[in-house]
């Protein structure tokens, strides 16, 4: 298929279907935070985007969203200096991560959305408290992390076990300078948009329960899932947070292995 839109369209479009689908499960536009998917994105169309407003991006590689983050801060520092508006752009790990690229990770993102073992979450919460503690370090609140969930327990993906899950929550709940935020899936590689559904609406209810049952306090209120092509369905499925790529910047010229940092 060739898609003549410009990003701004597809961008709009994404927009206006993220609000209907709220909608339609009885919440609004506002209630859905979008992350857009820069992996396979130029840095001018990440530039045009944020342009647009947009604040919250998405990388599955720690290196690259290091070097990008450093770009897009300086340039928007630009466009605050010439009197323009730009808020700051907030970054969001969504691939897995290595132990040993930790220490790089928390120091440019928002949110990490792949904490599937509770070796990598004491590795953050060992690294984090030291940043705490060193001089100036008073400044830097707990690392908000989700909990990444294999809810259809496919071999080939990251995330802990669902029954595992409510036990990882309550271990991350101890550690102070960690703060869990819900939970992350994905739907199975399947394509089926009745298998997305499925996993959806299974983490749903797993995320219900362990907020029912208090693990992970008040701020345990973030359910990311939905991608390009499944985002809608996440939405009526109850997800408040989606993950957008392909359907913003177009599909990647090239294909890749998209699992992360695997180097
Ligand atoms: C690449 C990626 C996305 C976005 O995928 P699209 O199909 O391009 O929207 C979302 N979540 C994760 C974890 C990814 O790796």
């Amino acid at each position: 298929m060739n898609d003549t839109r410009t990003l701004r369209e597809r961008y709009e479009d994404v927009r206006a279907r993220i609000a209907r689908a709220a909608e339609k499960s009885g919440r609004r536009a506002s209630d859905v935070m979008l992350v857009a998917v820069t992996k396979h994105a130029s840095i001018e169309d990440i530039r045009e985007l944020v342009s647009l407003g947009h604040t919250d991006l998405g990388e599955n590689r720690v290196q690259q969203m290091v070097q990008r983050a450093a770009i897009i801060e300086e340039f928007s520092a630009r466009r605050r200096d010439r009197g323009g508006s730009a808020s700051p752009v907030r970054w969001h790990m969504i691939g897995s991560l290595q132990r040993n690229k930790v220490k790089q990770a928390i120091e440019v993102t928002r949110l990490i959305h792949s904490v599937d073992s509770l070796r990598l979450a004491e590795e953050l919460q060992d690294i984090a408290e030291e940043r705490g503690s060193a001089p100036g370090g008073e400044k830097y609140g707990p690392v908000d992390v989700l909990i990444e969930v294999n809810v259809a327990g496919e071999r080939s993906k990251h995330g802990c076990a669902p029954a595992a899950a409510r036990h990882l929550v309550d271990m991350l709940d101890t550690m102070v300078a960690l703060r869990p935020r819900g939970l992350m899936c994905m739907a199975p590689n399947t394509g089926s948009i009745a298998d997305a559904r499925k996993t959806f609406t299974r983490c749903k209810e797993l995320f219900d329960e362990i907020r029912a049952i208090g693990s992970g306090g008040e701020r345990f209120d973030i359910l990311s899932m939905g991608m390009s092509g499944d985002y809608e369905v996440a939405i009526e499925c109850g997800s408040n947070l989606v993950r957008v790529g392909s359907a913003i910047f177009g599909e990647p010229k090239v294909t890749d292995e998209d699992g992360g940092d695997e180097d």
